[in-house]
């Protein structure tokens, strides 16, 4: 059997957001990856993806906590690549 994942083990009407990074426009800058290594790492080409754990790549799940966090992460970012999915 399979390892269930963090979108596996997902409750019902538990708010959360994926979070995700526009790999195009990111300058490669490591401010998301110095403030929140929990979320953020560099790919093999130093752009920036997201993260839960090293799982759910560039579609990291946040709960409603950490909102506000990654909200003032996107507001700082140079290129204006992080970017809730819709
Ligand atoms: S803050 Fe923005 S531009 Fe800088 S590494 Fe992160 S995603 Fe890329």
């Amino acid at each position: 059997m399979q390892p269930k994942s963090l979108k596996d083990n997902l409750v019902e009407g538990v708010d959360y957001k994926i979070v995700y990074v526009e790999k195009i426009d990111c300058t490669s800058c490591c401010s998301c990856v110095s403030n929140l290594p929990e979320y953020f790492r560099l790919d093999d080409q130093d752009l920036s993806e997201t993260h839960n754990h090293g799982e759910n790549i560039n579609s990291a799940i946040i709960f409603k906590e950490d909102w506000e966090k990654i909200q003032n992460q996107m507001e700082i970012c140079p290129g204006e690549c992080i970017l809730w999915k819709e």
